[in-house]
């Protein structure tokens, strides 16, 4: 049994327990929290910790085949400059690619994260997942504008699910990458695959700026991007609406699914989520935002703190990945979120994005959700800092 206590411990979700108690099985699991008010007493074999002790960190949006453009791809002002580099730079490698994988896991571990929900468009990283620490969930993006490839993409997909759990890295659910990427026949096809599997569905949601004008009558820069790829007039309904409103329809309402980005999501389209999607989740990764379009999501939008969880998005476009660090550039930008509501986005809130949280998330009897250290900060006003870090106390 080991007993664990520190300045504050988070359990996960509600106000943190000053000098708090985590009682430990010998594997990992959660025996006990007990609340001390304060009023720490004498404990024969107590660790003790300055710092504030929390569950594992959930990382809910990875890419992980992407970690060999690490420091590959410029910071742009929008989405097209960003895919325009990326596509060029795509396969440009001098490194290997496997490797690179396995050390942005590596680095995962060691910043404290203990289970993530990655896209996957190839195989690459199912051999490091198999044998990882970290519990991966593997959304198998499909994207194509041209109808008439839909079954194809389907197929596609399938192979690389099957691959994906055979190999052992984890489960796997086929999504749509994003609103201006999909034909409606794909979209329909992933929706039957979804509502049948009830698959959990990860789709990126205005990122961009130009995404919304997509579906009223303008030809933008992405417009014309994507023209290259068989967008035409047809491909989508002109809806005027924005691009979560105009594609709310053809996504499937009863999943779990996972919104990513939304850095220009308006209040419409949070009440419209609110509405629709019983099961849904706002992922953001503000410092792969910054890096692409320089605008973060307007947080105080959305209201509903349980559905907020965080991701690192991939090293194409972030150069850590570490929800400490996504957790911090947050707290810096909007400083009335408290140190609680950023961590029950990082620890809990994922968990439940990624139907885990009967394990993971919260220190919970029974549960085996490793525990972390973030040291370094200041305890009395419960601030991050440059020096903040994380440890882990014990792994999962
Ligand atoms: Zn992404």
């Amino acid at each position: 049994m080991r007993k664990i206590s520190a300045s504050y411990i988070f359990t996960g979700k509600e106000k943190l327990l000053k000098n708090g108690v985590l009682l430990l099985d010998d594997e990992g699991y959660v025996v006990e929290v007990q609340d001390t008010k304060g009023n720490l007493r004498e404990i024969p074999m107590l660790e003790y910790y300055n710092g504030i002790i929390c569950p594992g960190f959930i990382n809910a949006h990875c890419h992980l085949e992407l970690s060999y453009m690490r420091g590959m791809l410029q910071k742009t002002e929008n989405t097209v400059g960003f895919i325009k580099q990326m596509l060029q730079k795509r396969g440009s490698l001098n490194g290997n690619i496997i490797e690179e994988i396995a050390r942005a896991d590596k680095e995962m571990q060691l910043n404290g994260i203990v289970a993530c929900g990655d896209i996957c468009n190839t195989e690459d990283s199912f051999i490091t997942k198999a044998k990882s620490r970290i519990s991966y969930y593997n959304f198998i993006e499909v994207l194509g504008l041209k109808d008439n490839e839909a079954k194809i993409k389907i197929e596609k997909a399938k192979q690389l699910a099957i691959s994906a759990i055979s190999s052992d890295a984890g489960p796997a659910s086929i999504a749509p990458h994003a609103s201006y990427s999909v034909s409606l026949s794909l979209y329909n096809e992933i929706k039957l695959i979804a509502e049948c599997n009830n698959s959990i569905i990860s789709f990126h949601n205005q990122e961009s700026l130009e995404e919304d004008a997509l579906f009223g009558n303008k030809k933008n820069e992405l417009y014309k991007y994507l023209e290259i790829f068989g967008l035409n007039k047809n491909t989508f309904p002109k809806t005027n609406k924005s691009s979560f409103g105009s594609i709310a329809q053809y996504l499937p309402k009863k999943n779990n699914i996972l919104f990513i980005h939304n850095v220009f999501t308006k209040k419409e389209d949070v009440e419209l989520a609110q509405k629709l999607f019983p099961k849904h989740f706002w992922i953001f990764c503000p410092k792969s935002n910054l890096h692409i379009s320089n605008c973060l999501p307007d947080i105080n939008i959305f209201k509903d703190e349980n559905r907020i969880c965080l991701g690192t998005d991939s090293l194409a476009s972030n150069n850590t990945l570490s929800i400490l660090e996504e957790m911090k550039l947050l707290q810096a930008n909007f400083p009335l979120l408290s140190i609680e509501t950023l961590l029950q986005w990082g620890t809990l809130n994922g968990a439940k994005a990624l139907q885990i949280a009967h394990i993971f998330g919260s220190f919970e009897t029974g549960k085996k959700p490793g525990v972390n250290l973030i040291y370094n900060l200041d305890l009395q006003q419960l601030k991050f800092n440059r020096k903040t870090k994380v440890r882990i106390i014990a792994s999962c």
